[in-house]
């Protein structure tokens, strides 16, 4: 039998980002005893790298600002594909979000009469991302910790302990779900430093794990990135949707190689930064595609007095939605119009002064001065497309977050449908906000309806631990695996054959390469022991890597169309046919118990819009995206 450390709460939260921090909290004041868990130390996931914002319509920049602006403009963003009632959930409770963020010591930059300010990001009517600098994503997580410690000492004076009630597991790694008759019963991991197990029992667990970028070689994203949550929720018998969307945010750093693919913030451009290529021209003005023709400027004087005034000017086209220009950088590139080293220019030198930039982007000024040896202030930076959020993921109910699994949720970066197509910067942080929440909210409820709670079965115990440590097995026939070496051809092989700009040979090599790895796959060997040991802990993430790249391949394959974060040179337009069509990834064999089980890809119809959200929307813009049939509903069609 395994020896375990064993854990029983009413909801285990898996992941300590913005989105596991806020259902934490929800669920601890719904009365519930909670867990958190995280790889990393806690206070170290991904929301913490958020730069930019946090967007939510409070209009305090421009009173134009509401609900219904900030939810037109997200089904835009993701080319109508959103899950709309998750978009208008979003759109209406971020607000609150942001503003019960200050209840608990959010300290967010104020305008001149002291409100919390609010900056333009591309896609965004108006000045809309609540932010602190260039390290918003740091004072969210700083705010929501010191909740967690506030809910703490008051646990400690009610029942002399702490951690009564809540309690942190850092770097502790989840490595499978357990069931019981179909439903969650508990949540199986290892700790890192010392490679002993450890065991949930919980009748509810709520995944926030974030997203999957590390299965790219170039990215802005930290070895965390991993999709866990993706591949334990698929393997329990959820769905995993949209997963051919996957963002490249379209200015990462490009140079020297150690740093490619980190972030440059979006807000650099927000303050007024403009791309530029090797010629000195403001290409952006040739990429603003016919769906958003008249919404953009047209001249770089209009783009230029929109900073100052937008109410009468467009808005500059280097604020399109991330997809498109990402796409523009891409074929500047490719038509040798690029910078020295594989980019474009994007600057911000010429535009602001010095102590200006210093003072909006200090973690940028200090990025480009420590990493590249460049000087923001003085000359431009070198950019170019890197990979950096999964819009597709866990698919959910959106009012509770439940999944198909009774007992399981999610939310953040690893839940699915809210930004369809392609997400707009600064929704993410928002996004972790409202549906953390709701996912807290809808654990909690599911856990006080329960009649009875589900049972761990030992023998599942012992197959996930034989599983855990399958990796210290040397295969009989002696040709043994190195995890890097795999991560590295697949890392290789996903960004060069399921990229930014796609082909069906291509993917279709992918996936031989991929079916390749798996083969591959059981053979991984690794040296030493269980302690702290980062050979082992990457030979059980690589499952979950390679089940997520084989879910974005397989979906990108099916999908013969160019959409937000899915471009395929084979087929470059839109195309009516998908308009509303959903990808859907499930395990092929429902029983779910292999660690790298095979997968089936779906079709589905997406869910119409309610009429009083379609309403919101003029007919002539509908009418380049939707189809006449599902037009037919829409009032001025009936009139
Ligand atoms: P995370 O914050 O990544 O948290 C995931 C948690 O899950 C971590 O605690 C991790 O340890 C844990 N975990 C993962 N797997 C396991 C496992 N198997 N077992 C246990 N724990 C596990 N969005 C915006 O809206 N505005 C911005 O300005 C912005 N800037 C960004 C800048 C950068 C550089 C990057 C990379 C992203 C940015 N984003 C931004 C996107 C946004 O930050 C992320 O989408 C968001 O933070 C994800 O939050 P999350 O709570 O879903 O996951």
């Amino acid at each position: 039998m395994t020896e375990v450390e064993r854990h029983s709460y009413d909801v285990v939260v898996i992941g300590a980002g913005g989105a596991g921090l806020r259902a934490v909290i929800e669920a601890r004041q719904r009365g519930l005893s909670v867990a958190v868990v995280c790889k990393s130390l806690f206070g170290k996931a991904h929301t913490v790298m958020a730069e930019g914002g946090c967007a939510a319509s409070m209009g305090n920049v421009n009173s134009g600002d509401n609900w219904q602006v900030h939810f037109r403009d997200t089904m835009r963003g993701g080319k109508f594909l959103n899950n709309w009632r998750m978009a208008e959930l979003h759109a209406k409770e971020a607000p609150d979000r942001v503003w019960e963020l200050e209840t608990y010591g959010a300290l967010f930059d104020r305008t001149e009469d002291g409100r919390i300010s609010q900056r333009n990001f591309g896609g965004h009517t108006y000045p809309r991302l609540a932010h602190v600098g260039d390290r918003t994503g740091l004072e969210l997580i700083r705010t929501m910790q010191q909740k967690v410690v506030s809910l703490q000492q008051e646990d400690y004076r009610t029942y002399g302990d702490y951690e009564a009630k809540l309690k942190v597991f850092h770097e502790c790694t989840v490595t499978e779900l357990l069931k019981q008759d179909g439903r969650i019963a508990g949540a199986f991991g290892y700790w890192r430093e010392s490679g002993r197990f450890i065991l949930f029992e919980t009748p509810a667990v709520v995944l926030a794990t974030g997203g999957i970028g590390k299965s790219f070689k170039v990215t802005s994203n930290s070895w965390e990135y991993t999709g866990d949550g993706h591949a334990l929720a698929l393997r329990a018998g959820a769905k995993l949707i949209n997963m051919e969307f996957v963002q490249f945010h379209p200015t990462g750093m490009v140079w020297p190689p150690s740093v490619k693919g980190i972030l440059v913030t979006e807000g650099v451009r927000g303050d007024g930064g403009v791309l530029k290529n090797s010629e000195g021209d403001r290409f952006m003005f040739s990429y603003v595609p016919d769906v958003f023709k008249g919404q953009y400027a047209d001249s770089e004087e209009e783009a230029d007095r929109w900073y100052t005034d937008a109410d009468n000017n467009r808005r500059t086209p280097d604020l399109l939605p991330r997809d498109e220009v990402a796409r523009a950088i891409n074929t500047e590139v490719k038509e040798g119009r690029g910078s020295p080293h594989g980019g474009v220019f994007l600057d911000i030198a010429s535009r602001l002064p010095t102590e200006e930039i210093k003072r909006r982007l200090p973690s940028m000024y200090h990025q480009f001065k420590e990493l590249a040896d460049v000087d923001i202030t003085a000359e431009p930076m070198e950019v170019g497309p890197t990979c950096h959020y999964v819009m597709g993921g866990i698919e959910v109910d959106p009012d509770t977050a439940v999944s198909e699994v009774p007992g399981l949720f999610a939310a953040g970066e690893c839940s699915g449908g809210m930004h369809g197509s392609n997400r707009l910067g600064g929704n993410s942080l928002s996004d972790l906000l409202v549906f953390g929440r709701r996912a807290g909210l809808g654990a909690a409820s599911y856990v006080e309806s329960m009649d009875s709670r589900p049972d761990v079965d030992q023998s599942d115990v012992d197959v996930a631990a034989r599983q855990a440590l399958s990796p210290f097995d040397p295969p009989a026939s002696g040709n043994e695996e190195n995890p890097y070496a795999l991560q590295s051809e697949l890392q290789q092989t996903m960004n060069d054959l399921v990229g930014i700009i796609r082909k069906a040979d291509e993917i279709e090599q992918a996936m031989e390469k991929l079916g390749e790895i798996r083969e591959r796959m059981p053979r991984v060997t690794v040296e030493g022991h269980r302690q702290f040991n980062p050979g082992w802990h990457l030979a059980i993430d690589l499952r979950s890597m390679l089940l997520v790249s084989e879910c974005v391949a397989k979906a990108a394959l099916m999908r013969t169309e160019s959409r937000g974060g899915h471009t395929r040179d084979d087929h470059p337009q839109l195309d009516a046919q998908w308009r509303n069509r959903l990808l859907a990834c499930g395990p092929a064999d429902a029983d779910g118990q292999e660690t790298v089980p095979d997968i089936d890809v779906s079709s589905k119809e997406q869910e119409p819009m309610r009429a009083d959200l379609l309403e919101l929307f003029e007919l002539t813009e509908l009418e380049k995206y939707y189809t006449e049939a599902e037009l037919a509903g829409h009032p001025e069609r009936k009139a």
